[in-house]
């Protein structure tokens, strides 16, 4: 999506002011990168639509490039697109609050559950699961065992009994228990059938819950659309759960579930372990979307293990690039720290996709980093540009961290280069230049 963006941008270079004519092109590459990105037909003609009227009306803002004002407009179509607001989970006024999970199979209903019940505990709340999904043994297992993991009870009744009938005496357990909130799992089939309508809805009627939440693998792109209507119509959602955000997706999901059903995206999966959930918040996706990275996410992530300073400084020097080997060196310890390397390397601007390998990779490379970092003088560190200069500075690097001369260059390198990748992301349009090493 992002670089079919790009070169919609590029195209309005040099205009002076957005007009009905000079719109055509880029919105037709708007429109190919959301076609491309699987976000359905019809929402993308909504969307286009929309941007072109913003675009066209709006009037010529001093200072503001015509470029950058389309990445606005088109920023915030999307905010809007995806509800604009984050959408909080509903709880009862009275008696335990029940969200009933619900989803095709393999998208993460099980282990949403789970990360939920946990997500919840954080907050205050004391939570129950239900194993409804009695087709395969392992289900219940898997369920069981992630209820320990998080340290949450969980209610079953082995596969004999019906999905609505462990749903009933899952409640009335809860209700005695006097938990805060009983989350439901139940099964999914590869596709929509009606056997699993209808036990869905069997499920609903005895629970009457209070949120009833689709898991939408971010995956699925085009069918999303499909999907999340179906849904809604035959058994009525109360909102949806985007899970694998944190895999190779191309966010069509992301913008089609609350344009066709009018429920939004609560809260997404960013991985499989059990902290791995969070709030959906549009203004990120969005900018995720149109390749700014998830600066905010990423800052707000930082913050949980840096000094609440060290953060808003950190932000500034994303801001103005003046990114050096200290920030560098403060930044890789406290991703060591934060433990998952895959969420917080997918919020860094151009590194979208990363697979368990890379992250091992990237571990161990932040390694060899730190040992080359270590080897340089407090100057060095915070005026990277002398190692650019310098060779000679550079060898002695290379031997007193017992590494290659090409590794230091390398990294000096990929300093320079993320100063631009940042300069470029405040700056939208900027280009930053990445200095040549001398000899
Ligand atoms: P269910 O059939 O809908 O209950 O799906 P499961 O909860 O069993 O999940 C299917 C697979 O997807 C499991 O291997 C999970 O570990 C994995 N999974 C679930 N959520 C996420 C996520 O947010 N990110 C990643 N990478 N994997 C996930
Ligand atoms: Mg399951």
């Amino acid at each position: 999506l992002t670089s079919g963006l790009e070169s919609a941008w590029k195209k309005l270079k040099g205009e002076e002011v957005l007009t009905k004519e000079n719109i055509v092109e880029p919105m037709r590459d708007i429109r190919r990168a959301l076609l491309e990105a699987d976000v359905s037909l019809p929402v993308v003609r909504r969307f286009v639509q929309a941007v072109s009227d913003q675009a066209v009306g709006v009037g010529l803002i001093r200072g503001v490039k015509p470029d950058q004002q389309l990445v606005k407009i088109v920023n915030e179509e999307l905010v809007k697109l995806m509800g604009g607001e984050v959408s909080e989970l509903v709880f009862a006024k009275s008696g335990p609050t029940v969200i009933l999970l619900a989803g095709l199979q393999g998208v993460g209903k099980t282990t949403v559950s789970a990360k939920l019940a946990y997500y919840l505990k954080k907050q205050g709340k004391s939570c129950m699961l239900v194993a409804g999904d009695v087709y395969r043994p392992a289900a219940i297992d898997q369920l069981v065992i992630l209820g320990e993991q998080v340290d949450v009870p969980v209610y079953t009744e082995g596969t004999e009994v019906k999905p609505s009938e462990i749903a009933r005496q899952g409640l009335t357990e809860a209700k005695k228990k006097k938990v805060d909130v009983v989350i439901v799992d139940t099964a999914g089939r590869l596709q929509i059938d009606k056997g699993m309508m209808d036990e869905l809805k069997d499920v609903k009627r005895v629970l009457n819950p209070t949120e009833v939440l689709l898991v939408v693998d971010a995956m699925t792109g085009q069918e999303a659309a499909a999907l999340v209507t179906t849904f809604n119509i035959e058994i009525g959602i109360t909102g949806a759960i985007l899970t694998k955000l944190d895999g190779d997706s191309r966010g069509g999901a992301a913008l089609s579930v609350k344009e066709v059903s009018g429920k939004p995206i609560k809260l997404v999966g960013r991985g499989e372990r059990m902290e791995d959930l969070e709030p959906f918040y549009p203004d990120r996706m969005a900018g995720r979307i149109l390749g700014m990275g998830d600066v905010l996410s990423f800052v707000e992530k930082a913050q949980e293990v840096m000094q609440q300073e060290d953060a808003e400084e950190l932000q500034k020097k994303i801001m103005s690039a003046k990114f050096d080997f200290n920030d560098f060196l403060k930044q890789t310890r406290s991703v060591a720290r934060m433990g998952s390397m895959t969420r917080v390397l997918g919020m860094i601007p151009g590194m979208g996709k990363v697979t368990p390998a890379q992250v091992r990779e990237a571990e161990k490379s932040l390694k060899i980093m730190e040992g080359m970092i270590e080897a340089m003088t407090p100057e060095e560190r915070e005026k990277p540009e002398l190692l650019a200069e310098s060779p000679i500075r550079r060898k002695r690097i290379a031997q007193d961290s017992g590494k290659t001369e090409q590794q230091v260059s390398q990294l000096v390198a990929q300093l320079f280069q993320m100063r631009v990748r940042m300069k470029n992301l405040m700056g939208v349009m900027e280009g930053g230049s990445i200095p040549a090493l001398s000899n």
